[in-house]
């Protein structure tokens, strides 16, 4: 009998986690920035159409507390939440985290954080580098906030202006620092859009990062309303599966971090050289 015990409990502790998930050709995470009010009038009825997932990266920067023509409400961002995309840390004052300590990196995220708890949004665990500016001074206070996932853009494999970028390499890329594969501007074209998301294959995963559909505010990474429709038809046609960020939990495992995150930047940039 004490044997049976033994066994059952054996059995019980040695449980493995809940495995992952493959990584499939054509997996794409779309993620949105800067609280712009055409996500909720524009980009949710298309994604809800073709129920994709999503990330909204929330900040109250700009002029998000007085235009609320050009900026969404608390009252919209809940909706999106209780539609199923997941809401995002994007800071308080859209900060980059380069030029801040510890102390304003938690008053900048736990000031998202408050409002999220106020409208019954859940804490955030995914967060966005504003101005895509980044430090891995950093990564111990996200970390410790309770951010996952962070994603920068294609800098510095690419200059800013470009809006290009790599694919997330799962295990060589550090979890904090997941590159955007393609960043929208206003002049891409279905060329561009195809260059970012061909390369969700071999285990890769395409992060798109996209800001308002249409964009007054920032027009430099405004993104016209039949452009956007046309790329979100594409991913729909071609069987693209469309996740939020908090969704690569289950083809990833987040505490895996390599030994340096700087070693598959400076690969990547090698290889544009030759
Ligand atoms: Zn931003």
């Amino acid at each position: 009998m004490r044997c049976w015990i033994v066994a059952l409990f054996v059995l019980l502790i040695a449980r493995p986690a809940l495995a992952l998930e493959p990584i499939l050709d054509r997996l794409v995470v779309l993620t949105f920035d800067d609280s712009v009010k055409s996500h909720f009038t524009v980009v949710r009825p298309i994604l809800l159409d073709y129920e994709f997932g999503a990330t909204f990266f929330i900040t109250e920067g700009f002029d998000f507390k007085t235009n609320k023509d050009e900026y969404m409400t608390w009252e919209q961002i809940a909706q999106l939440h209780q539609d199923g995309f997941e809401i995002g840390n994007h800071t308080r004052d859209h900060q980059g985290i380069s030029e801040q300590n510890d102390s304003e990196v938690e008053e900048q995220l736990e000031a998202i954080n408050q409002q999220c708890e106020a409208h019954g949004i859940p804490r955030t665990t995914s967060f966005a580098y504003p101005g895509n500016q980044f430090h891995p001074d950093g990564f111990a206070e996200l970390s410790r906030l309770g951010i996952t996932f962070a994603r920068r853009g294609g800098a510095p494999e690419f200059e800013y202006k470009e809006g290009k970028g790599f694919a997330y390499e799962p295990g060589k890329d550090h979890p904090l620092l997941l590159p955007s594969a393609g960043d929208a501007r206003p002049n891409w074209t279905m060329a561009d859009f195809l260059r970012a998301v061909s390369q969700a294959k071999d285990g890769r995963i395409a992060i798109l990062q996209f800001h308002g559909v249409p964009d007054n505010e920032h027009p430099w990474v405004h993104t016209p309303e039949d452009q956007f429709r046309a790329f979100m038809k594409y991913l729909s046609l071609n069987d693209y599966k469309v996740i939020a960020l908090r969704d690569l939990s289950r083809y990833v495992d987040p505490t895996k971090t390599p030994e340096s995150h700087e070693t598959i930047i400076e690969q990547r940039k090698q290889s544009l050289k030759e």
